[in-house]
């Protein structure tokens, strides 16, 4: 058997499995795509960034496990542990572990929360180059406000929220852009989201944006 990736051929064995939802996660952190695929549609005339496109675009319809060489396997390990989260599905990233220790709202309602791509790319993840382009900040921290803050006025308002099944609510943070110095806020939901069969509380992006001192 070869592996889906780099073509190598495989000892029987030998083979991991990974799902589809994680394979498109990693497609999305750079990975899966191999060079010679690449240049199999760059030959034909095709620009290098749509050939990558088209490529992805194929490859998140698959719906069965894809099968890896260990060699492949390494490299997208690699990718999963600088992330040092557990990604529910490509678009949620469970944050269940420090909901519990905010509590408040979260222990009232007790159901696992995960926050969307979109908040934990801009509102919470931080990098030592982060720092540098912007302004020195905790990755922690950052998770800590967005849950807090959640936590917090979901608990004055649980009524509301078992009546209506929706929370809004906003969080005060430098944006993750490469540039910005200054926080702005950024307007949450909390809401309820079936994911793999199970009730989760997810806390999505509700509007743009806007300048702290409006
Ligand atoms: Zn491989």
């Amino acid at each position: 058997m070869l592996c889906d990736v780099c073509n190598t051929r495989i000892s029987d064995g030998e083979e991991e499995h990974i799902t589809p939802e994680v394979f498109s996660f990693l497609l999305d952190n750079g990975f899966g795509i191999h060079e010679s695929n690449i240049r199999m549609l760059t030959e034909t005339g095709i620009p290098r960034h749509d050939a990558e496109e088209s490529l992805k675009r194929t490859y998140r319809q698959s719906s069965s496990d894809w099968l890896l060489c260990t060699q492949c396997v390494a490299r997208a390990k690699a990718i999963l542990a600088v992330e040092n989260e557990r990604w529910v599905t490509t678009n949620y990233i469970a944050v269940t572990q420090t909901a519990e220790e905010v509590g408040m709202g979260f222990d009232i309602i007790g159901a696992p929360v995960a926050l969307s791509r979109d908040v934990w790319n801009e509102c919470v993840k931080w990098t030592d180059q982060d720092s540098e382009l912007q302004e020195y900040q905790e990755q922690d921290a950052r998770l800590w406000d967005v849950l807090f803050t959640g936590g917090g006025t979901l608990q004055i308002k649980v009524n509301q929220f078992l009546a209506r099944g929706f929370h809004n609510y906003s969080v005060v943070c430098i944006p993750r852009d490469g540039t910005s110095h200054g926080a702005i806020k950024v307007p949450l939901l909390i809401r309820q989201e079936e994911i793999c069969d199970k009730a989760w509380l997810v806390i999505e992006k509700a509007g743009k944006a806007v300048s702290v001192d409006d």
